[in-house]
């Protein structure tokens, strides 16, 4: 079987869901009685469709999962992560804005995880030109989080 990574790690905007949480939609989120996510203003918020399997398949493969966003609405991006019930998920949640290299030396510190056994994905280039640099396995998802990238970043991984 193919090398595994120890720690995927996970973008939240465009990567996980299709929006800036920060900017275009309306914190705070809840379910509404059709089961659906909403924000302040009954927008319906939606996740990348293939995330759940995504997570699902990690943990299946005991892959550990942990998040790490730039973003500065570190309540609404917690929120919904809880509303779309991927919070079991996620071992570690590094959320707050800065330099992603901060988000990573955190979560090697919390983890004990090297950064070679890690995998990241994010739609950024810039955040995948800094990570890049700590030695971690870095995806670049041009468009939303599949199954398909995932594949193909763990077959990036185990020839890394
Ligand atoms: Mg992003």
């Amino acid at each position: 079987m193919a090398r595994l990574p120890q720690l995927a790690v996970f973008d939240l905007d465009y990567t996980l869901w299709p929006f800036w949480v920060d900017t275009h939609v309306e914190p705070p989120f809840h379910k509404s009685r059709d089961g659906s996510v909403r924000d302040s203003n009954e927008k319906i918020i939606r996740l990348c469709p293939e995330v759940p399997n995504v997570l699902e398949h990690l943990h299946g493969l005991g892959v550990s999962i942990a998040a790490a966003s730039r973003t500065s609405e570190i309540q609404g991006a917690n929120q919904l992560l809880e509303l779309f019930n991927l919070t079991q998920y996620f071992a570690h949640k590094e959320i707050y804005p800065g330099c992603k290299v901060t988000h990573f030396e955190r979560l090697q510190q919390k983890s004990g995880i090297p950064y070679s056994e890690m995998i990241f994905f994010d739609d950024e280039k810039r955040n995948i030109i800094d990570v890049s640099k700590l030695g971690v396995t870095c995806i670049h998802v041009q468009s939303e989080m599949s199954l398909h990238t995932l594949t193909k970043g763990l077959e990036t991984f185990a020839k890394s």
